[in-house]
């Protein structure tokens, strides 16, 4: 990561100072060349203004070709007047090693142009020239010269030092180049050192944390403004982390508690039995004591089981449709005996048709109804009432007996959790029950609610989506009571 992001960096750095340097470079050659070309054109005029208005002053023409051209010590230049036949008529001191031959110059150009074609010339060691030529064609009234005359007019600019200046620069440029693209990595380096620094820390703190001890928190150090997100998302994950693990110790600590009662009865009866001799009758009776103890265990253990298989997904769904008044009239003919036993009426009323697992579905409107039976007094009432919403089955259990305190209503679905140790002594309830309705529900994407009054009694309400496309398929299938396989 490190050298990904320093390299890129000083990819990034090289191709833009290139890019640059290139562009300077070239805008500065460019600048250069308009230049000498400039000075060639001012050369070619001044000459042409001799030649057209003083043709026969001589000294004029000396002076411009053989001393103003040399004289100079910045932009030297040479030059050579000749005749159209090719007649050499004078040329500055030295023109004659540097000026090519007529024939290698760029062409003349034309009277109406201020200057044609160049051509840069190399002569001599590091000597540059460029060359440029004309037509000119002498004054008509001419004393010396009967008629107007032409000639070819060729002027060499010395060029070298901007030549040189140029690859000076070009050197400087490159050294440029060089040393950014060193010091960008360099700097790259340190600045992705730096960046991922934080990124460290939080896989050190990572590290750090093991099961036993989930209460570190990275969030109070000082992290970056893109970091700070990340870190409270790894604390809340921690929170959440921690949350489901005390749950999970608790969680397996009530369950060895609750092992254990069972089997320390079962234990201190089969010693008491072994105490001494006993008839048939006794062993019969301990017997079939130890047998209701051990539903009691297999029924603990199946409830176990299923939570677990709930909670790990393990568990299919078996759906299909059915009419949930059918399913009701089948389970609460198996209260029945227990409502009559408590004198407790038990009705329930309304219809839907439901889309779920029906052996799922009983086992959680039974465990809601055999707890509202076990806590309504004599001549209570326990009712069920189903009513269809547009996306929703809800069914609610409401009885009219002893309620529930408000403080123990947010834990109620919590496993192991009853209301008052003693009662359920009495009542002999394994607190498991609300806990298995809620995952069932959970599993169908449903919810479930409890709302009691102490004295006056309890309402539990379950409900169960019907999702849209199952929604439609119940509406193209028009036979209720119809089973689909999902
Ligand atoms: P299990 O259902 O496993 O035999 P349980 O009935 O004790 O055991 P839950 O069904 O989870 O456990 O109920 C939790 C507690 O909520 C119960 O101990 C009971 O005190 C209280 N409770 C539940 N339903 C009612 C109700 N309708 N009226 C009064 N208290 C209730
Ligand atoms: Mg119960």
């Amino acid at each position: 990561m490190v050298f990904r992001l320093s390299a890129s960096y000083a990819v990034i750095t090289i191709v833009v100072l290139s890019l640059f340097g290139a562009f300077l470079f070239w805008s500065l050659k460019q600048s250069l060349e308009i230049n000498a070309r400039n000075t060639l054109a001012d050369k070619i005029s001044v000459m042409r203004e001799i030649l057209r208005e003083r043709p026969n002053d001589q000294e004029a023409l000396e002076e411009e070709v053989q001393w103003e051209s040399t004289a100079r010590r910045q932009s030297v230049y040479y030059s050579r007047l000749l005749r159209d036949n090719g007649a050499l008529v004078i040329q500055s001191p030295g023109a004659q090693d540097l000026i090519p031959e007529l024939s290698r110059c760029p062409s003349p150009a034309a009277e109406s142009r201020s200057i044609g074609e160049t051509e840069e010339v190399h002569s001599g060691p590091g000597r540059t020239l460029l060359i440029g030529s004309a037509w000119i064609t002498s004054g008509a009234e001419n004393p010396v010269l009967s008629a107007p005359q032409r000639f070819i007019y060729t002027v060499a600019l010395d060029t070298t030092s901007e030549q040189n200046f140029l690859h000076d620069y070009r050197d400087k440029l490159l050294m440029v180049l060089i040393g950014g693209s060193v010091v960008s990595a360099v700097a790259g380096t340190y600045v992705a050192r730096q960046g991922i620094r934080p990124i460290k820390d939080i896989s050190a703190a990572a590290h750090r944390i093991t099961a036993s001890d989930l209460a570190e928190r990275v969030g109070s150090m000082a992290w970056p403004r893109e970091l700070a997100g990340l870190a409270a998302e790894f604390d809340a994950m921690l929170q959440r982390l921690e949350d489901s693990f005390q749950r999970l110790s608790q969680f397996s600590a009530d369950i060895a508690h609750e092992l254990r009662t069972p089997i320390n009865n079962l234990m201190g009866e089969a010693e008491v039995a072994l105490n001494r001799e006993r008839t048939s009758k006794e062993y019969a009776n301990v017997i079939a004591s130890s047998l209701e103890e051990y539903h009691r265990l297999a029924e603990l253990i199946d409830s176990l089981l299923f939570l677990a298989r709930a909670e790990n997904a393990d568990l299919s769904l078996q759906k299909s449709w059915f009419r949930v008044a059918d399913e009701l009239a089948q389970l609460l003919s198996f209260h029945e005996l227990q409502a009559t036993e408590s004198e407790v009426t038990l009705s329930f009323s309304g219809d839907a048709r439901l889309f779920a697992d029906s052996t799922l579905f009983r086992r959680a409107i039974s465990n809601v109804v055999s707890n509202a039976l076990k806590h309504t007094p004599r001549d209570g009432n326990v009712i069920v009432e189903v009513a269809a919403a547009h996306d929703a089955v809800k069914i609610l259990i409401k009885d009219d007996g002893v309620g529930i305190a408000p403080e123990h209503l947010p834990r109620l679905f919590d496993r192991f959790y009853r209301v008052d140790a003693s009662r359920a002594a009495a009542t002999a309830g394994t607190g498991l029950g609300l806990a298995i309705v809620k995952s069932i529900v959970d599993l169908h994407g449903g919810s479930v609610t409890i709302e009691s009054e102490l004295g006056k009694g309890t309402s539990v309400t379950l409900v169960f989506p019907v999702p849209p496309a199952v929604k439609e398929e119940m509406e193209r299938q028009s036979i209720p009571g119809v089973a689909i396989s999902e």
